[in-house]
């Protein structure tokens, strides 16, 4: 279910912004505010608001059958207020973040869309999607699309990381992978906050690199791999310098 909702406000309306200066204004406009206490007072003219408050600290509104609606929005010294005199509209209306459609939603059936992660505009349905994820057209067996991930290799899983796990499926390919460069440990792949390629030994050695976005293209100065990243080839160690040494020992017994 959707929690989230509109606020419209629609009529014959004074408004006063109150700040460093202070604004009135007179005209018949519609007021939306947005889950965020987001308050955008609109005229006829253009996309911009006559007035508004970008996330204001509190937002109370209140519609009288006789006398119109309130609303008061505050956030630190500014003030807007918009009183009607004659009320067109006061509603609620269910809202959502709008993204890039990526079909039916198995669960219910609604459209699932790409924001920050991607979210069934019908249902509760959310899944956390890496911002480099690209989503695929072909579907996992559970019905939801499958995202293509860059962790050293290109992996394709289920959005759904209960489904198929993208830990899981990295963990495969690089558990004990590639060697500790500052003890004789083995990398095990870790997952903190993102996923971390991170020495067996921590905490006696706490070296650990987060896993760039890209697929390895061959083997650093230092032992470690390289990758091919959006930004062009870098060593695993985000701080390494030598990775324009070509890995000599390395180069025959790949
Ligand atoms: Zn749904
Ligand atoms: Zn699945
Ligand atoms: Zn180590
Ligand atoms: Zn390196």
């Amino acid at each position: 279910m959707i929690d989230d909702a509109i606020r419209v406000l629609a009529g014959d309306c004074t408004v006063i912004a109150d700040g460093t200066d202070r604004e009135e204004y007179r005209g018949r406009v519609t007021t939306v505010v947005k889950p965020d206490n987001t308050v955008l007072v609109h005229d006829v003219d253009g996309y911009q608001p006559v007035a508004w408050l970008t996330r204001a600290d509190s937002v109370s509104s209140a519609s009288d059958p006789t006398d119109g609606f309130t609303l008061v929005a505050r956030k630190d010294a500014q003030t807007l207020r918009i009183a009607a005199h004659d009320q067109d509209g006061f509603a609620h209306y269910p809202a959502s973040a709008a993204g890039t459609p990526l079909g039916d939603c198995p669960d219910c059936g609604g459209a699932l869309v790409r924001s920050s992660g991607v979210h069934c505009v019908d249902c509760d349905a959310r899944y956390g999607v890496p911002s480099d994820a690209t989503i695929r057209d072909d579907r996992c067996n559970c019905g939801l699309p499958r995202m293509r991930v860059e962790r050293g290799l290109a992996f394709r899983v289920c959005i759904d990381r209960t489904c198929e796990s993208l830990d899981a499926a990295v963990r495969e390919a690089f558990d004990r992978e590639w060697s500790c460069p500052t003890c004789d440990g083995d990398l095990r792949i870790l997952r903190r906050g993102g996923l971390i390629a991170g020495c067996e030994h921590y905490p006696e050695c706490d070296t650990g690199f987060r896993i760039p976005s890209g697929v390895i293209d061959g083997e650093c100065g230092c032992g470690l791999p390289t990758f091919d990243t959006r930004s062009g080839t870098r060593c695993l160690d985000a701080t390494c310098d030598r990775i324009l040494e070509p890995a000599l020992e390395a180069a025959g017994d790949d």
